[in-house]
């Protein structure tokens, strides 16, 4: 078990992109609440999406250094993802392109009380088809920082992707992080108690919500909770508390508040990923914590205002104008 914390900060930006594994999706939302789909309802999409290509396109807009390793299909829903990933300049040359697979897909459609309904295709779908390709080695073999998605983690054909991507970016001396958004009826499954277990003893920086941050330490008490990561040897953990705000914690003890900009929610999906890719792209660039958590709060609220998961990720002009212009919650 590690004994201290490793990293005071993350690995530079210079050191090599910032690279995530995982699902790539589109998304296709009803434009009516209600509960599920029974009927023929009126749908909007498609819209790129997926944790990790959401977390990926915010990093790169904010002008870090990005990258991902993922598959899609041969077709449009494919094709509309790459080409915003591109166009906002993460490295699209470790996405693979299944001739067999469809690109992944989620139908959503929100209920009454703000809860989802979902019609997933991504285990069948290209999504689930990650490997460890060529093009994933190359991207690895000159990252600086390497992002696990917790959703990504239900995908199995992702196990073998992370082993090689934690050696190759640790024999850089890159920095890993980790957002553990996985349900934990999925941390019964197989191994992956145990693998989870261990991305939490190596991760440099966590990122959980509130209530991620109970199932990941097996702790109710958010001091006993934080206390747990850094025994584990995190560094930093920053927690996200929705349209609260986020705090961040140092393993010395530090902490930092970043009150909620006060935003009018369209659509909540993609909030934390957006958070997460400025926050790690700030810190990366050399921003302090708190310059970067205020970046990231309001990259997530910048998010919320849009339809859908990634419309509303911002580059860093946007986001200094949305700071300038948006009143914030009291502290
Ligand atoms: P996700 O549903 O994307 O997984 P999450 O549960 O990981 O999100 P949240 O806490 O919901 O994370 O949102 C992440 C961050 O986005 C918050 O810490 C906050 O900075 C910002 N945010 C989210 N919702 C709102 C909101 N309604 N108003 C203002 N800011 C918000
Ligand atoms: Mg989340």
């Amino acid at each position: 078990m590690p004994s201290k914390s490793r990293l005071k900060t993350l690995a530079p930006d210079g050191l090599g992109p910032t690279v995530t594994v995982g699902e790539i999706l589109v998304e296709i939302m009803a434009t009516s609440r209600g509960s599920g789909f029974l009927e023929p309802i009126e749908l909007t999409g498609p819209y790129p999406s997926g944790a990790p290509a959401i977390f990926i396109d915010q990093c790169a807009r904010l002008g870090g250094r990005a990258g991902i390793i993922a598959c899609v299909g041969d077709d449009d829903f494919g094709r509309i993802n790459v080409e915003r990933l591109r166009r906002d300049g993460a490295d699209v040359s470790a996405i693979a392109v299944s001739p067999d697979y469809p690109t992944g897909t989620a139908f959503v459609r929100y209920r009454g009380d703000g809860s989802r309904d979902f019609v997933y295709n991504i285990g069948k779908s290209a999504a689930a088809l990650v490997e460890l390709t060529p093009e994933a080695r190359v991207l690895l073999a000159r990252s600086g920082h390497l992002h696990v998605m917790g959703t990504a983690l239900s995908i199995p054909a992702i196990w073998q992707v992370l082993d090689h991507a934690i050696d190759a970016v640790k024999a850089r001396g890159g920095s890993i992080s980790l957002d553990p958004n996985l349900r934990k009826e999925l941390l019964g499954h197989g191994q992956t108690r145990e693998r989870f277990a261990r991305l939490l003893d190596i991760a440099d920086l966590i990122l959980p919500s509130g209530e991620e941050l109970h199932t990941a330490s097996g702790n109710d008490n958010e001091a006993d909770a934080l206390a747990s990561l850094f025994a584990r040897g995190a560094g930093e953990v920053v927690v996200k508390r929705g349209a609260l705000g986020a705090s961040l914690f140092g393993a010395d003890g530090s902490r930092v508040e970043s009150p909620g900009f006060l935003v009018e929610e369209i659509d909540p999906t993609g909030a934390g990923d957006c958070f997460g890719g400025a926050y790690i792209a700030c810190r990366r660039l050399g921003m302090p914590a708190v310059t970067a958590l205020d970046y990231a709060n309001a990259a997530g609220a910048r998010n919320v205002t849009r339809q859908g998961p990634m419309e509303g990720a911002g580059t860093r002009a946007e986001l200094d104008l949305f700071i300038a212009n948006t009143p914030r919650r009291r502290p």
